[in-house]
Parts: C-alpha cells; sequence; structure tokens
C-alpha cells in the first residue's frame, strides 16, 4: 500500500500494575483499511483503542492517528473519529432523536445539517418510526444501532467498532457489515474493528492484527496469515453414511491419509488440494462409493486463529 498510514504506533506499551495491557505494539493502518483486532479476552484490543483516542496515556512508544498526537490533541482528533464502545452509553432518558441531536451539537455538526443527517442515520438504521420514544424502551439491537448511528453523524474518517453486531439480529448484522463495507470501499473511510467474531472479520477485513497479553502474534491478510502459517488447503467430502468406511479406505489408498475428521457424514481431509479431486471421484466411484459432492476449503481466519494460539510471531 503506498498511502501514508493514517494511524501509526511504534513500539507502544501501557501497563496496568503488574498486567502489561499493550506491550509493544508496532503497526501501521492505512486509509480506506477494515483493520481487525482479534484475540482472546484481556489481549489489550479495547486499551489499544483507548490508547489511539487519547483516553489512555501510554507508557512508552508513540501513537499517530490523521497526523495528530491522541494525547494531546483529543479533541481535535476526536472530531475526525468515531467510536462505538463494547458498552455504548445512551442517555436512555431521551428519544432516540434527541440523543443524536445533542451528540451533533457537541461534536461541531453544522447546524444547517443537524436535521438532515439525524433524520437520514434514523432511516437508514430503521429507527425511524421509534425516533420519538426514550432510548431507554429500545431493545438491545436497538440501542446498538442507535450508538453506530451517534458514531456516524459527524462523518469520521476513522471509525473504531468494538464488537459491533453484538445483540444484532442477522438482518441488522448484516446490514452493518454492508454498511462498513461500503464506507470503506465508496467513501474511503478507514474502519477498525475489534471482534470476537472471526467469521465477521474474515468477511470484512483486509488485514487483521492478533493480539496476546498484549503482544502482536500475527498481523497480515487472512491469507497471509494462512500460508505463513503453512496451513494447507481442505477438502470437504460428503458420502452416504453407509459407505463412510469404504470412501476412508480409498482415501487412505490415495492420499495416505489415516485421520480425517468425520462430523455429520462430511469428511474433512487436511493437506488435500482441489487439483487432487478428479483421481479422487474416480477412485470413490470405482469403489462404488456414492458422493454428494467434494468441496474445497481455503484456511479460514478461524484455522489461523486457532493455529496461532500459543505460537510465535508472524508478520
Ligand atoms: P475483551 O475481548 O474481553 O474486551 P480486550 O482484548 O479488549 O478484552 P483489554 O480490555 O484491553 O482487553 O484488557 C487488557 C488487559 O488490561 C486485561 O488484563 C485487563 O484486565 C487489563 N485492564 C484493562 N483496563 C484496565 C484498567 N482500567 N485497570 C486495570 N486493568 C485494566
Amino acid at each position: 500500500m503506498k498511502s501514508d498510514p493514517i494511524i501509526a504506533v511504534d513500539g507502544l506499551t501501557r501497563r496496568f500494575g503488574d498486567v502489561v495491557a499493550v506491550d509493544g505494539l508496532t503497526l501501521e493502518i492505512h486509509p480506506g483499511e477494515v483493520f481487525g483486532f482479534l484475540g482472546h479476552n484481556g489481549a489489550g484490543k479495547t486499551t489499544t483503542v483507548r490508547l489511539l483516542n487519547g483516553l489512555l496515556s501510554p507508557d512508552s512508544g508513540t501513537v499517530r492517528v490523521l497526523d495528530l498526537e491522541p494525547l494531546n490533541d483529543g479533541p481535535a482528533l476526536r472530531r475526525h473519529t468515531g467510536v462505538l464502545t463494547e458498552t455504548p452509553s445512551l442517555d436512555e432518558r431521551l428519544t432516540g432523536r434527541e440523543n443524536l441531536e445533542i451528540y451533533a451539537d457537541l461534536y461541531g455538526v453544522p447546524r444547517t445539517e443537524v436535521a438532515s443527517r439525524v433524520e437520514s442515520l434514523l432511516e437508514g438504521f430503521e429507527l425511524a418510526h421509534r425516533a420519538d420514544e426514550k432510548a431507554g424502551a429500545y431493545s438491545k439491537g436497538m440501542k446498538q444501532r442507535l450508538a453506530l448511528a451517534r458514531a456516524l453523524l459527524h462523518e469520521p474518517d476513522i471509525l473504531f467498532l468494538d464488537e459491533p453486531t453484538s445483540g444484532l439480529d442477522p438482518v441488522g448484522a448484516r446490514r452493518v457489515h454492508e454498511l462498513i463495507t461500503r464506507l470503506s470501499q465508496e467513501q474511503q473511510r478507514t474502519v477498525l474493528l475489534c471482534t470476537h467474531n472471526l467469521a465477521e472479520a474474515q468477511k470484512l477485513c483486509g488485514r487483521v492484527a492478533v493480539l496476546e497479553q498484549g503482544r502482536l502474534v500475527a498481523l497480515g491478510t487472512p491469507a497471509e496469515l494462512a500460508r505463513k502459517l503453512g496451513r494447507s488447503q481442505r477438502l470437504e467430502i460428503v458420502v452416504a453414511p453407509e459407505h463412510v468406511p469404504a470412501a476412508l479406505e480409498v482415501l487412505e489408498a490415495r492420499l495416505g491419509t489415516t485421520d480425517p475428521a468425520l462430523e455429520n457424514g462430511t469428511i474433512t481431509v487436511m493437506g488435500a488440494e482441489r487439483e487432487a479431486i478428479p483421481d479422487l471421484v474416480a477412485s470413490l466411484v470405482g469403489a462404488a462409493v456414492r458422493i454428494y459432492g467434494i468441496t474445497p476449503q481455503e484456511p479460514s481466519l478461524e484455522d489461523v486463529y486457532f493455529a496461532l494460539h500459543g505460537e510465535e510471531v508472524v508478520s
């Protein structure tokens, strides 16, 4: 990527007592990226986001966001960043619309634009019909959508989203996924996503950083990480249940596979690539095995994540 980084972090470290929450983090994020922070509970994702927003001071290392120093230029920076925290604080005594209006005022949205932006976000997040009810009466998913709308109100260049689809139903989650993709691809907004949902990260993120006890243990695109970890493709083979034993014999003879995974009638063979499929089909048919499907699977981010656990830095 050739553009200057919009976020540059070098040797960033932050302790809480004996706990090193963020430990020597170095990375750059570029405009328009959807960048994922992954890691177990307590890995340091939220602390990193707080450091990037100037809400915490680092013990050592440097942070630059939009060419500003978050700690010293917090107010200027926050005009260009939108944050959705894990537990968004809405004023539950105010209506949905009022929550947005107050925030628009706080974040300097031009007065002439407030009404139209609020209206369009309420529409976009399907809250218009409940806009004049108190936010305290909203369901969890509605509160999450209102908090997301609020984070977008001042049209920030960078969005920090902590578990943005938590509490949303599948339709709501898909809408948020589409929104994130649109913001990044059509408007060149940068999105930082903290998520435990690996399928979500795989779908949305160009690159991910995996943190473990504050340390960066992997950085790259999901495909790069899979290659570096030597994760190979696998084949998923579905045959008639009564033909599984015969299929296993063929697989052992053709691929030397002695220990394939079996789940719900699907045989998963690690290390087998799509080029193996034609010969395999011929052999299975030759052994009178009834085949319902053979699908090559690329290594997923979930494969990478589990393989990484306890391993060294991959970057
Ligand atoms: P989760 O997935 O559970 O949200 P996380 O990756 O966001 O976790 P952090 O919240 O950044 O993790 O926490 C990293 C470590 O720092 C944890 O051990 C946590 O207990 C500690 N920590 C974070 N904030 C504080 C604080 N204000 N005071 C003391 N310890 C803290």
